[in-house]
């Protein structure tokens, strides 16, 4: 096992590994901007480096500063946590030629899950149903306009580098083809720096499912179930669950054999997400996530396991310590995103916070970095907390995240809270009766 693991990361999820490695009795070292000297993650870990100034480019993206870091605080292991290097296959590849170890999968499983079209293709070889589209990529208005007419109106051209929802255009019909691509092409271009766009039917009313899988590298894989991520603004989750509503155990049970098939048939090693559209019974393919997601917690509560611990295991190439046998479904849990941002425009709320109460009792997990007295830097994304409940059924969930928000405080800067006062009195939202389209259409009827 490592005697040390560096976070190459901020915030909530810093702050989570830095847990995982406490209970293992493993050192962490946190690094940090300049403009994170008093974060919580650098307080809470057992050593802390500074790698660079504010800017992300030259701080928790740069990978010399990070395997410097490594390199001088002894660190033997790199946890990414999720965004920043955590999918990104030429760091894993640095790190494998620097003998450090990378808690994740291997550079190659990350390269090819982070090209969809690639993606696509592995899955489908697989035995993993995809949406309808284009086979790879489309190179021209024409080819883009015969596809609209193969698969019918409307369809969704997407970046092949995608990811947070961006370079994605909907197309509703012919007409609005060649906008739509040049859009999404350009978008992509300047967003990935490539500009490779594919085309998928787009579906008008699924629901987002993804599946959690877990592999040992050496052929061994289970699942843990599905999260339904539905609630998304701009294709960007908001509230998560688990289980799904509208997933029943068979279904459960063949898409999650199928998933935890799959990885196993590639040897995957770690943490991963395959991400489905759900509509009418049947499972779409979208992409699959080589990390640990944000929404994690509502899968370690309903299964009761320690997902980062798992990661950390597999990674020092011991075994995971269950089997899918092992794991079951214990009640209902669902996890909610605090953004520092401003209602009704969610425009970025950075500031001083200058109380801070966090709520508790049974049932709640509130995974945050924040503190009374904290000023959040304008620098980084906007998410300050994720508060995570478990009830024995969905109903008391919800119950115990009513009364979870009404505990808590954050004063000094706006923030998302309100949102999810005002969801939790929708009939829809009570009884898990939504699509990927329900948040923007209340978004827009309620709020912008
Ligand atoms: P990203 O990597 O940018 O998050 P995804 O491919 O995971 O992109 O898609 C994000 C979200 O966009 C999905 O959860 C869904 O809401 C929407 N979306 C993507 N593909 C389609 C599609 N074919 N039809 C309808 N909605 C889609």
């Amino acid at each position: 096992m490592f005697d040390k693991i560096l976070i190459a990361n901020r915030g909530e999820i810093a702050l989570r590994v830095v847990r995982a490695c406490r209970e293992m009795g493993i050192r962490s070292v946190a690094v940090h901007s300049t403009a994170d000297s008093d974060a919580m993650h650098v307080r809470m870990a057992d050593e802390s480096i500074c790698i660079g100034p504010p800017s992300g480019t030259d701080s928790y993206l740069s990978i010399p500063a990070i395997v410097a870091a490594c390199e001088i605080t002894g660190a033997q292991a790199i946890h990414p946590g999720y965004g920043f290097l955590s999918e990104n296959a030429k760091f894993v590849q640095i790190l494998e030629d620097h003998s450090l170890t990378f808690i994740g999968p291997s550079a190659e499983h990350i390269r090819v899950m982070g090209d969809k079209i690639a993606a696509k293709d592995t899955m489908k070889k697989l035995g993993v149903p995809c949406v309808p589209g284009s086979d790879g990529g489309v190179e021209t208005v024409e080819d883009a306009l015969a596809i609209g007419e193969e698969f019918g109106y409307p369809v969704i051209v997407k970046a092949t580098a995608g990811g947070g929802g961006r370079g994605m255009k909907l197309a509703t019909s012919a007409e609005e083809m060649p906008t739509a691509f040049g859009a999404a092409r350009s978008e992509a271009k300047s967003a990935f720096g490539n500009d490779e766009v594919y085309i998928e039917k787009y579906l008008t009313r699924p629901r987002h499912i993804e599946i959690q899988v877990f592999g040992d590298g050496k052929g061994r894989a289970v699942h843990l179930g599905e999260r339904d991520c539905s609630l998304q603004r701009r294709h960007q989750k908001v509230f998560e669950e688990a289980p799904g509503p509208a997933i029943d155990p068979d279904t459960r049970a063949r898409i999650g054999k199928i998933c935890a098939d799959a990885v196993a048939g590639i040897n995957y090693i770690g943490a991963g997400t395959i991400e489905f559209l759900f509509e009418d019974g049947e499972f779409y393919f979208i992409e699959m996530n080589t990390r640990l997601q944000v929404e994690h917690p509502v899968t370690e509560g309903i299964f009761g396991v320690d997902l980062v611990r798992e990661q950390i295991l597999v990674a020092a190439g011991q075994p995971m310590s269950f089997e899918q046998d092992d794991l079951s479904i214990n009640g209902h849990a669902i996890e909610i995103r605090i953004n520092a941002e401003k209602l009704p425009g969610f425009s970025p709320s950075p500031g001083k916070i200058t109380q801070y109460h966090a709520p508790g009792g049974l049932g709640v997990r509130m995974d945050s970095a924040i503190y009374a007295g904290y000023s959040i830097p304008p620098y980084y994304d906007s998410l300050i907390g994720k508060l995570i409940v478990h009830g024995r059924d969905r109903p008391e969930a919800l119950a115990r995240l009513s009364r979870a928000l009404s505990e808590l405080i954050v004063d000094g800067i706006d923030t998302t809270v309100p949102l999810f006062h005002a969801l939790l009195q929708e009939k829809d939202v009570l009884t898990g009766d939504y699509n990927i389209h329900w948040l923007e259409k209340w978004l827009d009827a309620n709020m912008e």
